[in-house]
């Protein structure tokens, strides 16, 4: 770490940033990097990550497979698991990606866990992440603003959010995706995932899986987004006219399963 240049790379940053908010210009990627550089910091003080490198090497090794399938991107993805029991997933910029305890829990095989993980590459992919930057107001604040959205469930990240100390909730402005970038990211993760081989009839399913865990409180995203009967009908239309290839991989093998019960032991075991 070299804390002058970062002071003055900020400055620079911050400086460059007011610029793209005046004209709500989209960050260059360079400008991304350095604001996902200070975002996983924040995320780092405020987020219980669970470093275990066999649960966080299987979640790499999805996406690393997705991306493998891709055209060459601008960042360096990297993958992180929240220790956290709700459904959820995020982009950070830059390719930060981020998936909770509770999606791998609750995904009933790969082609569900790996299509979360697929739109949240998909948003980070599009730009979307970037574009969100260019939307906030607060140029004084803007490198480390929050960016990070709701992925798959706005109204769960929402809720995620008021559990965030300090730092990130008094700076987060929580920005959800439009419906259009969500269609996109959807759309980005069927292509991606037929790509790398696997079934993206997860996706649906997952999509349906989260509608019922709803519950309670019904996530922003159900009234503020796509209609998810709506989401679900064209993610359906779409998997129909690509998903249909021989050899599409939907398990794993029972890998799943052993992180499942890897991540239920390790949990237990902290909040003993
Ligand atoms: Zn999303």
């Amino acid at each position: 770490m070299r804390p002058s240049s970062s002071r003055a790379a900020r400055a620079a940053l911050a400086a460059a940033l007011g610029l793209a908010i005046a004209g709500c210009v989209t960050p260059t990627v360079q400008q991304e990097e350095a604001i996902g550089d200070d975002f996983i910091l924040d995320i780092r003080r405020e987020m219980d990550l669970l470093t275990e490198p066999v649960v966080v090497g299987y979640i790499e090794s999805i996406g690393r497979d997705i991306l493998r399938a891709l055209p060459p991107q601008p960042f360096t993805y990297n993958f992180y698991v929240v220790e956290d029991e709700k459904i959820n997933a995020f982009a950070g910029p830059a390719g930060h990606v981020f998936v909770n305890t509770g999606t791998i829990l609750k995904s009933r095989n790969l082609s569900e866990l790996a299509g979360v993980i697929g739109h949240e590459i998909g948003h980070v992919a599009e730009r979307h992440v970037a574009a969100n930057v260019a939307r906030q107001r607060t140029v004084g604040n803007l490198y480390k603003v929050t960016v990070y959205t709701a992925a798959i469930f706005g109204g769960q990240l929402g809720a995620n959010a008021a559990n965030l100390g300090g730092g990130l909730a008094a700076m987060g402005v929580l920005n959800t995706f439009g419906r259009e970038a969500e269609r996109e990211a959807d759309t980005f993760a069927v292509e991606a995932l037929v790509r790398a081989g696997i079934d993206p009839s997860g996706i649906v399913s997952f999509f349906e899986l989260l509608s019922r865990e709803g519950g309670g409180g019904v996530p922003e995203f159900l009234s503020s987004h796509p209609a998810p009967e709506e989401r679900v009908a064209a993610t359906q239309a779409q998997v129909d006219l690509v998903g249909d290839r021989p050899g599409l991989r939907r398990t794993d093998g029972g890998k799943l399963e052993i992180i499942q019960r890897r991540i239920e032991i390790l949990t237990r075991r902290r909040s003993r």
